[in-house]
């Protein structure tokens, strides 16, 4: 055999071992209704890893949906990740998403925090709670979200907007646990103890708190924990009610792979590995919420917070009875 002919030969067999390897890295888009700066180290660090090539989207829910069902068939998305399980329910609702089946997922994820069929998966859990004043609240005077409805109360209770779907997710969760009678008459025991009208996000609402306008709401811990790195020396903290009965409410950020998906293998992969004792610190941490897979503890400044058991009510449930829920919550004069 000649140098020449030797030569061509290892670098034919270099690029046979070349081929497989480009032939199966992957490339995925991702629609994004979770900020840029909280997904791209996941993607970095993935994308190094694998040789996967990432793109993505990051709008609001409503746009990135809108996007989705115009682009049809023809979308390029493979993923769609979002916050909250009444969104996820939504997007399923609307045929934009397919259900898969994963070993991984579902040993990873409790089944209360994904879709039964498949269609969606939590990947960072938050909690739903009770904030009061140091000053003005002593925690032995809480027990659950219900008895926020109770005369103490009167004119100091806050809320966000029922416009907002985490609030919309947790009285359709009460829904699930009680009943439309019951929770309905808890709602409007809530509103009867308003201080003041509800507020635009949970950020102004412990604010408001602050200020003196109220002495206890309900928020989504992050946004807890974000006004506690802002002020550290802040009178407020967080209640976990419904210890003896149904758990505190919580809720996931999540993603589900799009039905017209064109590397659906891809994104169950990076779906698979976003689920991993790896990837979830990561993924929970960089919004300061919980992971969702039971072998990885949630960072130091979340569990400082304290322990509590979470209600393990599926989640699907805050889809099914989103309707409901804001026909109740207008009912019960719950702006
Ligand atoms: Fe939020």
């Amino acid at each position: 055999m000649s140098k020449f002919l030797g030569e061509f030969m290892v670098t034919l067999l270099v690029f046979a071992m070349l081929l497989p390897a480009v032939a199966s890295a992957d490339e995925l888009v991702i629609y994004s209704a979770r900020k840029e700066h909280l997904i791209q180290p996941l993607i970095d660090i993935y994308s190094a890893e694998t040789g996967t090539s990432i793109s993505f989207v990051t709008d609001k829910e409503g746009p990135l949906l809108q996007r989705l069902k115009a682009e049809g068939k023809n979308t390029h998305a493979d993923l769609l990740i979002t916050v909250d399980a009444g969104n996820l329910w939504h997007a399923a609702s609307e045929g934009i998403l397919q259900p898969i089946s994963s070993a991984i997922l579902e040993k990873n994820i409790p089944a209360h925090l994904r879709d039964p069929e498949g269609y969606w998966f939590g990947l960072s859990e938050r909690a739903r709670t009770i904030v009061y004043s140091t000053e003005r609240v002593k925690p032995a005077e809480l027990s659950s979200y219900e008895a926020l409805g109770e005369k103490q109360w009167q004119k100091r209770l806050l809320l966000r907007t029922s416009k907002k779907v985490y609030n919309q997710s947790l009285i359709a969760m009460l829904i699930a646990e009680h009943g439309q009678k019951e929770t309905e008459q808890i709602v409007r025991a809530w509103v009867g103890n308003l201080a003041a009208s509800p507020f635009s996000s949970d950020t102004k609402l412990m604010e408001a708190i602050l200020a003196g306008q109220g002495d206890v709401g309900i928020v989504n811990t992050y946004y807890f924990g974000r006004l506690q790195k802002k002020i550290p020396e802040l009178k407020l903290a967080l209640f976990w009610p419904n210890q003896k009965t149904g758990g505190v409410h919580v809720n996931v950020s999540g993603a589900g792979v799009t039905r017209y998906a064109k590397n659906p293998v891809g994104a169950i992969k990076f779906l698979e590995w976003l689920s991993s004792e790896k990837a979830q610190n990561l993924f929970a941490d960089a919004n300061m919420e919980y992971p969702v897979n039971p072998q990885v503890k949630a960072h130091p400044f979340v569990t400082a917070w304290g322990t509590f058991s979470p209600s393990t009510q599926n989640l699907a449930d805050a889809g099914r009875l989103q309707s409901d829920a804001i026909m109740l919550m207008d009912r019960a004069g719950y702006r």
